[in-house]
C-alpha cells in the first residue's frame, strides 16, 4: 500500500525511481578505562584519526568538480575549520589524559557537551551548524574505527536512483554531483541548512526534513519525489505512477519551453520593456546569470567575500573580485551592494561581538559607517573596478537620509585620493540605496532626492514591516508578501520613484517569484532582480502579461485591506 510523507520541498521538479538507502547506522561507541601507561598511545591514536579525517577532507576539497555549486567549497572549508578547532582536535585528547578513557569515549563526551551548547543557540543559521559538528565528529569516529568515511555512495541503476539519507554532508554532495542519482531525500535539514542551500543550487528534485523517511522506506522500493510540493510517495500504485509521469512530462515541457524564450526580449504584450537582472553572491555566479539571459547584475551581495575567509579580504582581493564580474558582464550594468554584514551574516572576526537584537543592531551601512576603514577600503576597491565595467553602488539598510551625506563624504574623499594617485575610475559612478526598512519606504521621496536609484529589498522590508524574523520557522506563517501593508508600501515606493523619474528596482525574493510578477508589473515595477534560476520563469510571465487588461484587478488589490481577498484577486490576476 502506498504511503505519502511530507517535508520541505526544495524544488527541481518530480522524480520517480528506486530508493537507495545510505546506511548511517550509528557506530557502537566502546567505553573502557586505560592504564596510566597506555594514555600517550591512546592520544597518538586520536591524533592519527584527526590527521586521517583532515586528509580525507583535503582530498575532497581537491576533487570538487568545476561545475559544483560555489557553496560546496564553503561548506567543506567549514568542516576543515571545525576539525582544526581545539574543541575537536585538542580537547578530547586532554579528556583521554584526565579521565583515562579511550579515545571514542572522550570524543563522545566532548560531542555531547558541544551539542548541548548548540541547543541553547537561538539563531537558526548557527543552530543548524550543529549538523556540521556531528558530521565532522562522525568522520573522526570512523577514522578511529579504521573505516574510510569516503566510501563511495552506492551506485544506482543508470538514471533511476533516489538517495535516501538521514542527512547529506558537503562531502556527500561532492560524490553526489558525480553520481547518477536523479533525486534525494533526507530525514533532517531546515530551510537554511547547508543541505537546503546546496540542494537548491543542484536544481534536482529533493525533499528534506521528512523525519522518518529511512524507517518507512525499504531499499529498492519505488518512490516518487515531488520537490515542488515537498512530498514523497512510497510504493505508489499504477494510477498514482501514471499521474506523476504525466506531471513529470508537463514539468519537462515547461522547462524546455523556457529555453525557447532565452533570447527573447522581456516585453509585455502591450509593448512595455522590462529589465530582468540577476542576484549573485560570488564573482563566478556571473556565468549562471549570463547563461539565463540576465540584462545585468541587479544585486551582488559583496559581503559574501567577507564571509568566505577568516580574515578580511584586502583591497586588492576585493578589486580583483569586482573586476572579474565587471569584465564578465561586458557593457551590462552591475549593481554592487556595499558590505551588508550583521544579522545572520556574521564573519569570523565579528563572532565575539554580543548584540542584544542583531536585526536591529549594527548591520549593513550602520556597521560600515561605524568602521570607516572597512568601508573606505571597499569603496577604493569598487571605484578602481569601476574603470573596467558599468559598476553602480548600492547601500543596504538605509534608515536615515543623513546616512547618505556621510556616505557621499567617504566616497568623495576616496575618489579624491584615487585621483591624486592617478588611478582611473568612473567619476560619475551612480549611488543607489536599498529600501528595506519601513521608515525609508514611507519617506522614500527624501531618499530618492539624494540618490541616483533605489532597489527594494522585500526580504527585509517584509520582516521589519510585519515584525517577523525571516529566519525563524516558528513565525514563518506570518511572513506574508501579500499583507496589505506590504502591498501599500511597495505601491508607494514604486509610484514615488516613477513620479520623480528615478529608477526603481526590486531585488528581494518577491522579484523572483513568478506568481507575483503580474502584481509587481501592475504596481509599476519595470526592473526586477532575482536568482539566475528564476529569470526565465519570470520572463515567461512578463511575456504573457497585458498591462491594460490587469489595471482593474490591480486597483482592487491596492484598495484591499484583507489578505484573503488579496489572495483571491491574485489568483484571478494569474488566471
Ligand atoms: C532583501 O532584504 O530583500 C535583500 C535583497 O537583501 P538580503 O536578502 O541580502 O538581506
Ligand atoms: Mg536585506
Amino acid at each position: 500500500m502506498s504511503i505519502s510523507l511530507h517535508g520541505i520541498g526544495i524544488g527541481g521538479g518530480i522524480a520517480i525511481g528506486r530508493a537507495h538507502l545510505v546506511s548511517q547506522a550509528d557506530i557502537e561507541i566502546d567505553h573502557y578505562m586505560l592504564h596510566d601507561a597506555d594514555v600517550p598511545a591512546e592520544q597518538v591514536r586520536y591524533d592519527a584519526a584527526i590527521r586521517h579525517a583532515r586528509q580525507e577532507l583535503e582530498q575532497l576539497w581537491g576533487s570538487i568538480p568545476e561545475n559544483a555549486p560555489t557553496e560546496l567549497g564553503a561548506f567543506l572549508s567549514l568542516h576543515i575549520m571545525l576539525l582544526n578547532d581545539h574543541t575537536l582536535s585538542r580537547d578530547p585528547r586532554d579528556l583521554i589524559a584526565e579521565q583515562k578513557c579511550n579515545a571514542e569515549w572522550a570524543l563522545q563526551q566532548q560531542l555531547d557537551s558541544l551539542l548541548a551548547q548548540f541547543d541553547e543557540i537561538e539563531e537558526e543559521y548557527l543552530r543548524e551548524r550543529r549538523a556540521d559538528v556531528i558530521q565532522v565528529a562522525d568522520r573522526i569516529f570512523k577514522a578511529l574505527a579504521g573505516h574510510d568515511a569516503l566510501a563511495p555512495l552506492p551506485v544506482p541503476n543508470a538514471g533511476d536512483g533516489i538517495l535516501v539519507a538521514h542527512d547529506l554532508s558537503p562531502a556527500d554532495m561532492v560524490l553526489f554531483k558525480d553520481s547518477q542519482y536523479v533525486a534525494f531525500i533526507t530525514d533532517v535539514g531546515g530551510p537554511t541548512s547547508h543541505t537546503a542551500i546546496l540542494a537548491r543550487s543542484l536544481d534536482l528534485p529533493s525533499v528534506l526534513a521528512l523525519r522518518h523517511a529511512r524507517a518507512m522506506i525499504r531499499d529498492g522500493e519505488t518512490i516518487i519525489v515531488d520537490g515542488v510540493n515537498g512530498m514523497v510517495i512510497v510504493d505508489p500504485d499504477e494510477g498514482i505512477l501514471a499521474e506523476y509521469r504525466a506531471r513529470q512530462d508537463q514539468w519537462q515541457v515547461k522547462k524546455d519551453a523556457l529555453q525557447g524564450i532565452l533570447k527573447k526580449k522581456a516585453v509585455t504584450r502591450d509593448g512595455t520593456e522590462i529589465e530582468l537582472f540577476a542576484n549573485i553572491e560570488l564573482p563566478d555566479d556571473s556565468e549562471q546569470a549570463l547563461g539565463n539571459g540576465a540584462a545585468g547584475i541587479g544585486l551582488f551581495r559583496s559581503e559574501f567575500l567577507f564571509l568566505k575567509e577568516d580574515d578580511l579580504p584586502t583591497e586588492e582581493e576585493q578589486f580583483e573580485a569586482y573586476k572579474q564580474v565587471a569584465e564578465a558582464m561586458g557593457k551590462k550594468p552591475i549593481i554592487i551592494r556595499t558590505i551588508d554584514l550583521g544579522k545572520d551574516k556574521i564573519p569570523k572576526w565579528q563572532e565575539e561581538v554580543e548584540t542584544p537584537n542583531p536585526a536591529l543592531g549594527l548591520t549593513g551601512i550602520r556597521l560600515c559607517l561605524a568602521e570607516p576603514q572597512l568601508f573606505r577600503t571597499q569603496l577604493r576597491a569598487l571605484l578602481r573596478a569601476s574603470a573596467f565595467g558599468k559598476i553602480k553602488l548600492l547601500i543596504p539598510m538605509l534608515s536615515h537620509v543623513g546616512e547618505i551625506r556621510q556616505i557621499r563624504r567617504h566616497l568623495d574623499e576616496v575618489a579624491a585620493q584615487l585621483a591624486e594617485e592617478g588611478i582611473a575610475f568612473d567619476t560619475q559612478i551612480e549611488l543607489g540605496g536599498m529600501i528595506e526598512v519601513p521608515a525609508a519606504a514611507v519617506t522614500v521621496a527624501s531618499f530618492l532626492a539624494q540618490l541616483d536609484f533605489v532597489s527594494i529589498g522585500t526580504n527585509d522590508l517584509i520582516q521589519y514591516t510585519l515584525a517577523v524574523d525571516r529566519n525563524d520557522d516558528a513565525v514563518n506563517h506570518l511572513y506574508d508578501p501579500l499583507h496589505p501593508a506590504v502591498i501599500s508600501l511597495l505601491g508607494h515606493v514604486i509610484d514615488t520613484a516613477n513620479r520623480m523619474e528615478k529608477p526603481v528596482s526590486m531585488c528581494g525574493e518577491m522579484a523572483g517569484d513568478p506568481a507575483l510578477t503580474r502584481l509587481l508589473l501592475g504596481l509599476g515595477l519595470r526592473r526586477f532582480s532575482m536568482l539566475p534560476a528564476q529569470l526565465l520563469k519570470v520572463k515567461q510571465q512578463v511575456l504573457s502579461t497585458d498591462l491594460d487588461k490587469i489595471r482593474d484587478l490591480i486597483d482592487a488589490m491596492r484598495n484591499s485591506a484583507d489578505a484573503d481577498e488579496l489572495r483571491n484577486l491574485l489568483a484571478q490576476l494569474n488566471a
